[in-house]
């Protein structure tokens, strides 16, 4: 297979991971140095534009890594690997070319994990990153009465965004102990800077109302719009009417492109060592799809993932004690925001699982692993390929995703088969 063009470190994801390991892997003098993302510009999912104005951290990243050598591939996306050191990728016209590489940086990033419970599939019920992100592209909530459920650090930042919208956030319902976030909270002292931007959240959310300790037991359509049963301890039930909820049960590691190189996983991330390593050689990964931790996780290993991937021999010594401390961070947000037993039972089995195929909870209850709920039930085979229910079953029945085939997106015949050489494409 002849590839187009050919770098000695690739990178592929743009947000804060990959826009670190470019850049690093740049001023440590590899060359050429290339950073795709399926995204019109880089940024992830964190640093996004607002209302039409960029988001000023991932423009000052952006300028650093072009400053430093790296050339950008926005619009970029990786739909193959067809060989060793070569990834094919589409643009957003749809043709397809292939490009080489010596050193590949995965950064590819998480996406939000959906959970059914009971009138989940309402389409006034979103994904609560999601609906951050469409509020940001200018999706009016001005009015709206919302609720911001489920668990984790993100829904505070979804709950600012939705009342700087002119949202009225009835209620911000976190799963976890009120006891637990305090202890969380308070051990963010080692790292000041989590602190003040707690802080800062805090002081935008004042006004809304917190609730520990709850999850959303069921919704169902009302003549005045969306009713919620929430749930707590020992039976308790509280109903509330709202006109939308975003609903957010943390995130899963984009690990595709990582899978399908065949790199190891663990617990659903991808496998790495202290220089960011995965399991196959010249394969590198940082941020979330290696774990999710945010955004200072994000940037140290991709820091380290870039000069690993140039080559670079001694790692040096405070990076690898900040990406240390990260990880600890990543520890105690996975033992905190652990989904409780209720909130799984939440999901019965008349609830659909996969939204793609109509498959409920029960169906795949019964089945051993992802690949027999895809042979007997067609959960994951849809359109979306497993990337909303397939978190979903890993939750609920410990389901191990099943084995990844390209291509990782819908890809035109015509488009794949331009990325071979003309001797080699199919006629
Ligand atoms: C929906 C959502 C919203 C979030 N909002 C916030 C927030 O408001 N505040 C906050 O602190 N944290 C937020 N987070 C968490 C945030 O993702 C992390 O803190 C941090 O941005 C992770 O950085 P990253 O570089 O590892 O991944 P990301 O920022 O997710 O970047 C990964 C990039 O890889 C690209 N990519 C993936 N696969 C491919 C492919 N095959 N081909 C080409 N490109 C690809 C994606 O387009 C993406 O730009 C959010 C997460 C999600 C899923």
């Amino acid at each position: 297979v002849a590839s187009e063009r050919r770098y000695r470190v690739l990178v592929v994801g743009g947000g804060p991971a990959g826009l670190a390991a470019a850049t690093a892997a740049a001023r440590a003098g590899a060359r050429p140095v290339a950073l795709i993302d399926v995204a019109a510009d880089v940024g992830g999912q964190i640093w996004r534009a607002d209302g039409g104005a960029p988001a000023p951290k991932a423009a000052a990243c952006r300028n650093a890594a072009v400053r430093a050598g790296v050339e950008i591939l926005s619009g970029t996306t990786v739909v193959d690997a067809p060989a060793p050191g070569t990834l094919a990728v589409a643009d957003s016209s749809g043709a397809a070319r292939l490009i080489g590489y010596d050193a590949l940086v995965l950064a590819t990033g998480a996406r939000e994990l959906w959970m059914p419970f009971r009138g989940a599939t309402d389409p006034r019920v979103a994904g609560a990153g999601g609906l951050q992100a469409l509020v940001k592209q200018g999706f009016d909530v001005n009015g709206a009465r919302m609720l911001v459920a489920g668990t984790g650090p993100l829904l505070w930042p979804v709950a600012a965004r939705l009342s700087a919208g002119g949202a009225r956030v009835v209620a911000l319902v976190e799963q976890a102990p009120r006891a637990a976030v305090r202890g969380f909270v308070a051990s963010l002292v080692a790292s000041p800077a989590k602190l003040v931007a707690a802080a800062v959240l805090r002081a935008r959310l004042l006004g809304v109302p917190i609730r520990y300790d709850r999850w959303i037991a069921a919704v169902a359509p009302k003549p005045d719009g969306l009713g919620v049963i929430l749930a707590g301890p020992r039976g308790k039930r509280e109903h509330l009417v709202v006109d939308r909820i975003a609903a957010g049960y943390g995130l899963v590691p984009e690990t595709r492109l990582g899978a399908l190189l065949g790199c190891a996983t663990r617990d659903g991330a991808l496998v790495v060592d202290a220089r960011q390593a995965t399991s196959v050689a010249g394969v590198f990964a940082a941020g979330e799809c290696a774990g999710v931790g945010g955004v200072e996780k994000a940037l140290v290993e991709g820091e380290l993932a870039g000069l690993a991937a140039a080559g670079v021999a001694e790692m040096p010594a405070d990076r690898v004690r900040a990406c240390a401390a990260a990880r600890r961070f990543a520890e105690r947000l996975a033992t905190t925001f652990q989904l409780r037993p209720e909130v799984l039972a939440a999901a019965t089995d008349d609830c659909t699982l996969c939204r793609c195929e109509d498959v409920p909870v029960g169906a795949v209850r019964a089945c051993k692993d992802a690949r027999e709920a895809k042979l007997l039930t067609r959960c994951g085979m849809g359109a979306c390929q497993g990337r909303m229910c397939g978190g979903a079953a890993r939750a609920l029945f410990g389901f191990s995703d099943d084995r990844v085939r390209a291509p990782l997106e819908p890809t035109s015949l015509v488009a794949l088969a331009s990325a071979w050489a003309p001797d080699e494409r199919p006629t």
